[in-house]
């Protein structure tokens, strides 16, 4: 294992314990994967934030064959984070969690529109909500995959949210914004039906967004926007 893989590996346990100190997810839910050379590396099943170390992360190639150190095997959702990395070729990281307000969205199988200007952050004028599908299958990668293909963040009804980025660390940015923007949405639901921006001052939005949003100081290898 070379120096930047170990700091990949180390980068992705600091967001798994990141995602639980955010309050997006929680115990052994959600996973996070980023791409490597030759396939990616990912967050390891069932092994809870706080006991994860960098050995734990899986290497998985672009076929599926996989390496894990003892007693670890991927992510269930493996299929999901590696046809996303195969079918967006900007995508560096794949955050995947069950933050309350998103799957309470997701629950309602309601995307979120365009309460406010931070939509454009997921690339259009809304988070849309991928179809159900069983945790895990063939099925719901293929439901995600469609839902991304125009945007950097979904939903996934009865289930939670995904959230990818140019880098790990906007990955992680974005998840946290559109966790936010589902809860504006859940709190303007509870007083009436929130007015939407329009189409058109989305697309204005989108037009002048560039790099704005997270800035990285300090892009490391692999991590890099
Ligand atoms: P894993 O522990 O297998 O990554 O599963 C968590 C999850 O969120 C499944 O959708
Ligand atoms: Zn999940």
């Amino acid at each position: 294992m070379d120096d930047q893989e170990r700091e990949l590996r180390r980068s992705v346990v600091e967001a798994c314990r990141e995602m639980a100190t955010a309050g997006i997810n929680q115990g052994t839910s959600g996973n996070i994967s980023v791409r490597v050379a030759d396939g990616m590396l990912l967050t390891p099943s069932g092994l809870p934030y706080d006991q994860m170390t960098p050995e734990d992360i899986v290497f998985m190639d672009w076929n599926g064959e996989w390496k894990a150190s003892e007693g670890n095997v991927p992510s269930t959702e493996w299929r999901f984070h590696l046809d996303i990395l195969r079918a967006k070729p900007e995508v560096s990281a794949v955050v995947h969690a069950h933050p309350t307000y998103c799957t309470i969205l997701a629950i309602l199988q309601r995307p979120i529109p365009a309460i406010h200007y931070m939509i454009a952050a997921a690339g259009g004028n809304d988070v849309p909500c991928a179809p159900y599908a069983q945790y895990g299958t063939a099925e719901l990668s293929a439901l995600a995959v469609a839902a991304l293909a125009d945007r950097r963040a979904c939903l996934l009804a009865h289930h939670g949210m995904i959230a990818t980025g140019v880098s790990l660390r906007k990955a992680m940015w974005l998840a946290i914004e559109v966790e936010t923007l589902a809860r504006q949405y859940h709190g303007c639901l509870q007083i009436g039906t929130p007015p939407l921006l329009p189409n058109d001052e989305i697309d204005s939005i989108l037009k002048r967004w560039g790099q704005y949003g997270l800035r990285e100081r300090s892009p490391q290898a692999g991590l890099a926007a």
